[in-house]
């Protein structure tokens, strides 16, 4: 069900949680929102002054009013309604971080009218109460999810509100054009309806699907910000590939014997590449006599290799590439390739390949991966190949995450079919409707509506007390 949201909820509750991670450290803070923070905070706090001043911060003591026991010496904060995080009255009591001190002062706030918060709730309350859109209260978990910089500048962009304006700035062209339409039909004073197009395709154009197109360009060029790119590493068994993945990641992670097909499926782990992270997978997992023949075992290969945005494809200084090589190369062709010959080493070693067979694009690196020879220039070229991916080039700008981006491909979808249903000389009514789809399809991006499945699915990704 999509349904309104409602921007002043009336009667809510109050909710408390600990907003700091849980064991000892310097200072937990326990944060508490609603009609009842203030109250619980007169009770279970005394300090010198009785009387609580918005935003000051305050030392006193926490007390159990039950028993009249002093649990802690603690900093207090208010912030009174509207000028806090959730726009309700909110407490932050910064007590010691001990394992029980927090947990102590939780439980008094909850025994004297507080109910635990729901992860993400103080952050669903701020979006509730129409102090931040959905987009800004995506931004608040993005930024402490965040792996990269990049990812943090992306994220920080849209909490100080970048993607709500020009999402917001389309709506408004959107509805101005909705507005000449319906003028158009009311009155009719458009007898030539060549003119009346003539006016509204450029407002179409320029504003609604260019702009729309650029948000989604951005989505493209900067996946690698939000998701991190993906560097499969393939090869025949027994080449070196976990000796590879290990040598990058510079300790023992994947499985390493003599005996070929040891890695039975793949493994992954997340290395830094410059302008964000990258997913490094050690794809192995087929068996020397499976490795083509066997069905199975070579899609799991082709799936990574499909999946993967950069590809490590390793063979063995001794044995060269075989036809089996050349087989799997074929499937890697759309791929950034780095040909990878390891065991250099190996002073028998004697490298046989074709390079008639190989695109000229694919560089080799030819390294040792148990000695760690040519190591850094292998790393140095995939950390090229990932710059590509425009990480490093990311500037804070505004890049939608998946949500976001479905909903503003269905906008544009709309915007499209308006678009065309005015150039062909339809009746300007159709264009209204698509219009609507397409304001209605922003307005989810904002979350002015929204499924309710939907936000649950977002703030249940929050942790509890933020
Ligand atoms: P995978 O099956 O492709 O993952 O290969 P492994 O990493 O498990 O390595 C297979 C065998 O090759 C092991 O005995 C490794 O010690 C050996 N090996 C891996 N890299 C090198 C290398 O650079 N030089 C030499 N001489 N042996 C290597």
């Amino acid at each position: 069900m999509v349904f309104p949201i409602k921007t002043d909820p009336t009667r809510p509750d109050t909710i408390a949680a600990i907003s700091t991670p849980p064991g000892p450290g310097g200072i937990a803070i326990i944060r508490i929102s609603g009609p009842k923070a203030l109250d619980i905070a007169r009770l279970l706090f005394k300090s010198s002054k009785s009387v609580f001043k918005s935003h000051e911060l305050r030392r006193g003591f926490v007390i159990d009013p039950g028993s009249g026991c002093v649990l802690d010496e603690a900093l207090v904060s208010v912030m009174l309604k509207p000028n806090s995080y959730t726009r309700e009255d909110v407490v932050e009591i910064n007590s010691h971080a001990g394992p029980v001190v927090a947990d102590e002062i939780l439980n008094l706030t909850l025994k004297n009218g507080a109910r635990l918060a729901g992860p993400g709730e103080f952050t669903k309350r701020a979006f509730l109460n129409g102090r931040i859109d959905l987009t800004q209260a995506e931004a608040v978990i993005d930024i402490i999810n965040s792996k990269s910089a990049g990812a943090l500048k992306a994220a920080a962009a849209h909490l100080k509100g970048g993607l709500k304006r020009r999402v917001k700035d389309v709506k408004k062209s959107l509805a101005d054009l909705l507005a000449g339409i319906e003028f158009s039909i009311d009155f009719s004073e458009y007898d030539d309806e060549r003119v009346f197009s003539e006016e509204i395709i450029p407002i179409f154009e320029n504003y609604v699907i260019k702009n729309l197109s650029d948000i989604l360009g951005k989505y493209a060029s900067f996946r690698m910000i939000r998701e991190g790119i993906k560097i499969a590493i393939v090869g025949k068994p027994n080449v070196g590939k976990s000796s590879l993945m290990n040598a990058i990641l510079g300790y023992q992670r994947a499985v390493v014997t003599p005996e070929p097909g040891t890695t039975r499926d793949y493994i992954s782990e997340k290395i830094l590449v410059p302008g964000g992270y990258a997913t490094i997978i050690d794809t192995a997992g087929v068996r020397d006599s499976s490795y083509l023949v066997e069905r199975a075992g070579i899609e799991k290969t082709l799936k990574r290799i499909g999946e993967s945005d950069i590809v490590l494809f390793v063979v063995d200084v001794c044995g060269g590439m075989t036809e089996d090589d050349y087989a799997v190369y074929e499937r890697l062709k759309t791929k950034k390739t780095i040909l990878v010959v390891n065991k250099i080493d190996r002073k028998d070693g004697q490298i046989i390949i074709d390079r008639g067979r190989i695109d000229k694009k694919v560089k080799t690196k030819y390294i040792s991966a148990l000695r760690g020879d040519g190591l850094a220039d292998l790393k140095a070229a995939f950390e090229k190949l990932a710059g590509g991916f425009g990480g490093s080039n990311f500037n804070g700008e505004v890049a939608p995450n998946m949500r976001q981006k479905i909903a503003i491909e269905k906008a544009l979808g709309h915007a499209k079919s308006a678009l065309n249903l005015i150039r062909d000389g339809n009746s300007p009514e159709l264009a209204a409707i698509k219009i609507n789809d397409s304001l209605n399809q922003l307005n989810r991006v904002l979350g002015v509506t929204i499924n309710e499945d939907v936000l649950d699915s977002i703030f249940k990704t929050f942790c509890v007390g933020k």
